[in-house]
């Protein structure tokens, strides 16, 4: 059998301009040489936040800020398309004939007045359709056999527009139809990420960040070699770089942290992207775009043993709701009835803690807050926090030490916190506190457990546990 492709994805910063497309090309090349490779490519950095205030925009019939907001995101495209290709009268023309569907689809909602979330996918998908093409042009001009490849052929979704959920079988049967015979053909695929349409071809996408998620379900569907994901950090950093000034690479992760990270704020690596790996026991690796040789983070099935801890997570301005059931006791189906307020809401709940009579419960997306509250106080005291932000602290190694927990929240005692998590994988330690100290606290657990010479040094004695 011969070995799968490497998936190599490339996001928004890695192909901001001509420079960094110009590396991107080199790092396909470089794949290449070793067997079969699919680019995976997201929109040029900030065009996907331009196209969907665009939507906004022609939904209140503002046919000025339509003009205008076209004019630069063809002049921009046009720009870089001329720098790349070697053929740019031709690439431009197929990017200007884009551009035309999609003023007409933008002229389409001013029309309407509404941007429904299926017009807004439709409207951000050519974030992705024209950097596709760009970067498809770009590897031919270098000599790289490569072919465009429309990904909403190749990846079929059900409807759940602006959050769509891929239908695998469906997607393997188009991906052996639409991407495995340019790979037989000795080309590379080249395709854009965060895309998809139904069944019934209409346009979908799979969520902010999702051209992750993309690489991993073409990924699976390849049977890939390896999945990796191009960025602007040299890999999975042992915190938010923007919120930890000190970060440093963590060179191998299990599946497992790797999910819990990305679930709890990691934003390198979009929360689903682990799960099509996961079925087919891929490996996924994240690398810098930047540098050349670097080996990034190595994410596999098995749990790598140095250090105590993985990696710190955050997710920043959450909410806390705490719900008080209105009797003495919980009574029987009180979980049931709260739970199913947020599942009416399509609100996720990201933590959870409970006492006798009461439940606290964090969401991220508050839209749908005031209803959520109004429905539980038909039968329970509620109480709403906002400006409130979970700290996770992710490794297999939790599992290993019992008294790793204790020390992780014993690091934290001057800070108050709000809630306290562990859940049965016992592979994080999750906390809950006011988002105004999350990054003085964040800094210092990073300092306690990750400063460089910190693992062999014993850490902050005398806490019970
Ligand atoms: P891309 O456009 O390549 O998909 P993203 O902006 O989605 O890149 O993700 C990369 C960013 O994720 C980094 O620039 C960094 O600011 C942020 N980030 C948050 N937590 C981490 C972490 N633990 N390790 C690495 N990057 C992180
Ligand atoms: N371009 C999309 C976004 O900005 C998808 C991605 O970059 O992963 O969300
Ligand atoms: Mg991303």
């Amino acid at each position: 059998m011969s070995p799968g492709p490497v998936v190599l994805k490339f996001g928004g910063t890695s192909v901001v301009d001509a420079e960094a497309i110009g590396r991107l090309v080199r790092h396909v090349s470089e794949a290449r040489q070793h067997g079969p490779a699919v680019a995976v490519v997201s929109a040029l950095s900030g065009v996907t936040d331009r196209l969907l205030q665009l939507a906004s925009a022609a939904a209140t019939g503002n046919s000025a800020a339509i003009e205008a907001g076209v004019a630069e995101l063809q002049a921009r495209h046009e720009l870089v398309a001329r720098q790349v290709a070697a053929d740019p009268e031709g690439l431009t023309t197929v990017l200007a004939r884009g551009f035309a569907e999609f003023r007409n689809l933008l002229n389409a909602v001013a029309t309407l007045r509404d941007a429904s979330p299926r017009s807004r996918d439709a409207i951000a998908a050519y974030g992705e359709l024209l950097s596709s093409r760009i970067v498809a042009g770009a590897c031919s001009a270098s000599g790289l056999e490569a072919a465009w490849v429309d990904a909403r052929l190749a990846l079929v979704t059900n409807d759940s527009f602006g959050a769509a959920v891929p239908l695998m079988d469906e997607t393997e049967s188009a991906v052996a139809a639409h991407v495995l015979p340019v790979i037989a053909a000795g080309e590379v695929p080249v395709l854009g990420g965060y895309i998809g349409a139904t069944p019934d071809g209409v346009t979908t996408t799979l969520g902010r960040g999702g051209s992750d998620y993309s690489a991993a379900i073409f990924g699976a569907a390849l049977g890939a070699r390896e999945i990796q994901i191009w960025t602007d950090v040299d890999g999975m950093m042992t915190a938010d770089p923007r919120v930890v000034p000190s970060t440093h690479v963590v060179p191998r992760l299990s599946f497992g942290e790797a999910s819990e990270l990305a679930y709890f704020g990691a934003k390198v690596l979009h929360p689903s992207t682990i799960l099509p790996a996961v079925a087919k026991a891929i490996p996924v690796r994240i690398l810098n775009s930047r540098r050349f040789g670097g080996t990034g983070t190595l994410i596999t099935g098995s749990s790598p043993v140095d250090g105590p801890l993985a990696a710190l997570a955050c997710k920043r301005h959450i909410t806390v709701v705490d719900v008080t059931s209105t009797r003495m006791l919980m009574a029987h189906g009180f979980l049931r009835r709260v739970f199913e307020v947020f599942e009416r809401c399509r609100a996720p709940i990201d933590v959870v803690s409970t006492s006798e009579v009461s439940i606290s419960v964090t969401v991220d997306d508050d839209r749908r807050l005031a209803e959520i509250a109004s429905e539980l106080s038909s039968f329970a005291d509620v109480s709403v926090e906002r400006d409130m932000a979970i700290l996770c602290a992710v490794g297999d190694g939790l599992r290993r030490d019992p008294r790793l927990a204790s020390r992780i929240l014993g690091s934290l005692e001057q800070f108050p916190l709000r809630m306290v998590s562990q859940a049965a994988s016992r592979r994080n330690v999750t906390v809950v506190l006011q988002d105004s100290v999350a990054a003085a606290a964040m800094i210092h657990l990073h300092a306690t457990f990750f400063a460089r010479d910190a693992v062999t040094q014993p850490v902050h004695e005398g806490v019970a546990g």
